[in-house]
């Protein structure tokens, strides 16, 4: 068989953790582990091994998303790889995922992987999850899909995908849609193909977009603060299909006074906030007041998609686009 060229990049989170057996702590170690492990994963393809850097994904920010889009970028303009993989922590995996799928315009096939537990735990399914990631990258099928993520046998979306459980390793699903093919002990298999692909060029996201969640009896004094700070870009996951307490209304009108521009999403984590309800604070008076539905994200991945829009220097019009689709 002819072996794939593919790049593997580390980038830290648990898959390249281990656990201190006195105290428990799982934690980041001078010498990654997974790097130990590299000489099962040339059985299955030529790797070429990039660790730009070593973080838990909680310390993970855009400007680190854009270093591992430019070093995608590079390696793809030599021409000489066939295939992506990435680790990285579970916990922000699927805003890198969905970063890098909104800026990367060519067809390679991209993986984002990660592990619910670390190298040295029982169970441990960090190396298992990255064999998988090379199977999925290294396949034919795989070409002009977006990028995926692959974790416990399953390839999802980056669009759909979300982090459902705080420790299980079934964590990674896709609410509504669910994954769009599996990893067998045979092969790997396609059941679902996704129907739209935007790219959007970008120079590196230098914009604030904060991300606020409503609930019952919020009033607009944390909107107020936001209007006071330095910020170009504000999400809100809404109530149910796209609704607000009519007490923040006289925040989100400091806001759009301001020529801040703001995204609704819903909290629930199905289904599509849209403007249905005509009452005060309902749907129909935020889009009237010029607030972006958005088709289906979930808040932190809206927010990445707001903060891409700001960063390609889209006007309000080209914003409130990106949403619709
Ligand atoms: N807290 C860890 C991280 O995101 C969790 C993980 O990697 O699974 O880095």
């Amino acid at each position: 068989m002819n072996k794939k060229k593919i790049l593997l990049i580390h980038t830290g989170g648990t898959i390249s953790m281990s656990e201190d057996t006195e105290t428990g702590a799982v934690r980041p170690s001078e010498n990654n582990p997974l790097n130990k492990q590299t000489k099962e994963l040339y059985t299955l393809a030529n790797i070429i091994v990039e660790e730009p850097f070593h973080l838990p994904s909680p310390h993970i920010t855009p400007k680190e998303m854009y270093i591992l889009k430019e070093l995608i970028d590079n390696y793809v303009m030599k021409g000489n790889i066939s295939g992506v993989v990435i680790t990285h922590g579970t916990d922000t995996l699927e805003e890198t995922a969905y970063f890098l799928d909104l800026t990367i315009k060519h067809t390679l096939p991209i993986v984002v992987t990660g592990a619910m537990r670390s190298s040295n735990e029982i169970g441990s399914d960090g190396l298992y999850n990255l064999i998988s990631s090379i199977r999925v990258a290294s396949c034919d099928e795989a070409h002009s899909l977006g990028v995926l993520v692959v974790l416990n046998d399953e390839i999802h979306t980056a669009e759909n995908v979300t982090k459902t459980h705080t420790s299980n390793v079934s964590t990674f699903q896709s609410p509504q849609y669910g994954p769009i093919g599996i990893v067998t002990k045979r092969g790997v298999q396609f059941h679902h193909l996704p129907v739209i692909r935007q790219h959007h060029s970008i120079r590196e996201p230098d914009k604030q977009v904060m991300l606020l969640k409503a609930h019952a009896g919020m009033d607009s004094s944390l909107l107020q603060a936001i209007a006071a700070l330095n910020c170009d870009g504000v999400v809100i996951e809404a109530l149910g299909q796209g609704n607000l307490p009519p007490a923040m209304i006289a925040g989100i009108k400091d806001l759009l006074k301001k020529g801040i521009p703001i995204v609704l999403v819903s909290r629930c984590f199905n289904g599509i906030a849209q403007d249905i309800y005509g009452y005060d604070g309902g749907g129909k008076q935020l889009k009237e007041m010029g607030l972006f539905f958005s088709n289906g994200l979930n808040g932190q991945k809206a927010r990445i998609k707001l903060l891409i829009g700001l960063a390609s220097n889209k006007n309000w019009d080209e914003i409130e686009a990106m949403f619709q689709v």
